[in-house]
């Protein structure tokens, strides 16, 4: 008889819903983590007493009932709902997703149809190009911009941004990621179309403490310094972290993006308007600034705290010693993965979860589900 029924290697999202879960059936976990804190990368750090998303802004999105009850039963959120603005090339500030305020601002269309008209005469254009050379589905992420959303959006919102955020050219990037980014026919600047968003009420660290309350757990813990031990006293390993390393790199490397931040206080209560700034010109070095009290406070609740936090995101490629943020799914790494995928199918007694163990670009909300469905 093992002593516990689940070794859980990494307490971020996935691992700390795991434990909670099996906990409330009953079953025997541990928790190990080799960072200093729980969480993962949706830690938050108190500064001034506003709680910092040390590892970029994480905003809860969903409209899956039973994952919104879920978290809200462990911490209750808020209401924020995430708008950023985006700092142009052009110098122009313009809302985000694109919507029709985006339009107003582009093209200084007013109306669903002038702006379809605009949209539609940019796309044909896209698509014609496409045609000459013989292409009628687009096979990168530029062919799927242009064919989507036209040259002028892509020239000042998608192009400069996307090549720093994932340093590589759009042209060798897929399409799906972009697919992410709603188009919209209404003046509506919310940038998900889920049904629940929001952040919980005091921070991230609330939802994660919560999951993990009255759950053993081993912070410093290096899962790789004595994999035959964790081994040897669990029924199970979940695992949540690389799915490359697990295998001791076999088939080689998977790459990762990561983000360094700035992260700088200022004594003024508000430096700039909105929690997200995305800077979308290849000409300045950093993706997007954070403002992180706005996450948590509204209106003039805002002018409360004379103190702010703000973080500058710089996008990088993923080094030894670094922690990884983004999976890059380009055809290459797609194929390292799913060769690691198929060893992982075979395994019995490990559970591969998360975006590190899968080599996906999930959400959180996802990531409950998937923890939900496997218990129910
Ligand atoms: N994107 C863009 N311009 C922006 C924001 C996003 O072109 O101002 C593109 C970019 O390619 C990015 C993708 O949309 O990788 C998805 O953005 P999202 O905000 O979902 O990324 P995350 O919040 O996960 O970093």
């Amino acid at each position: 008889m093992y002593k516990y029924d689940y070794v859980i290697v990494g307490a971020g999202l996935f691992g700390a819903t795991f434990a909670h879960l099996a906990h409330k059936h009953g079953k025997r976990c541990i928790v190990i983590d080799k960072r200093s804190h729980s969480g993962g990368n949706i830690y938050c750090e108190n500064i001034e007493g506003i709680n910092v998303h040390k590892y970029g802004a994480h905003i809860f999105h969903t409209s899956d009932k039973a994952v919104w009850d879920f978290v809200n039963s462990i911490v209750p959120f808020n209401r924020y709902t995430n708008s950023p603005i985006a700092m142009a090339p052009n110098g122009q500030l313009y809302n985000m997703p694109f919507n029709m305020n985006t339009f107003y601002q582009m093209w200084g269309v007013k109306t669903p149809s002038e702006a379809k008209a605009k949209l539609e005469s940019q796309r044909k254009e896209a698509i014609a190009k496409m045609a000459i050379e013989g292409i009628t589905k687009p096979r990168n992420l530029e062919e799927q911009a242009l064919t989507l959303i036209g040259k002028d959006i892509y020239e000042q919102l998608i192009k400069g941004y996307t090549e720093k955020q994932w340093g590589r050219k759009c042209n060798e990037l897929p399409a799906f990621i972009i697919r992410r980014l709603p188009v919209r026919m209404t003046f509506d600047n919310n940038y998900f179309n889920d049904a629940y968003q929001g952040i919980p009420i005091g921070g991230y660290n609330k939802l994660i403490d919560g999951l993990l309350d009255g759950i053993e757990i081993k912070l410093n813990t290096n899962f790789f310094d004595n994999r035959k031990y964790w081994e040897s006293i669990a029924d199970k390993i979940v695992f949540t972290g690389k799915i490359d390393e697990f295998y001791d790199y076999r088939f080689g490397k998977l790459e990762y993006r990561t983000v360094r931040f700035e992260i700088s206080k200022y004594y003024t209560p508000n430096f700039q308007g909105n929690a997200v700034i995305n800077y979308t010109s290849a000409d300045i070095p950093f993706t997007r600034t954070i403002e992180h009290k706005h996450f948590e406070t509204f209106g003039d609740a805002v002018y409360d705290n004379p103190w702010t936090v703000v973080s500058k995101e710089f996008s990088t490629e993923w080094h030894e010693g670094m922690e990884p943020f983004y999976p890059v799914n380009d055809k290459r790494n797609q194929e390292t993965y799913e060769k690691y995928h198929r060893l992982a199918e075979k395994e019995l007694n490990t559970i591969f979860g998360g975006r590190l163990a899968e080599y996906k670009y999930y959400d959180m909300a996802p990531i409950i589900s998937q923890v939900l469905n496997y218990f129910q």
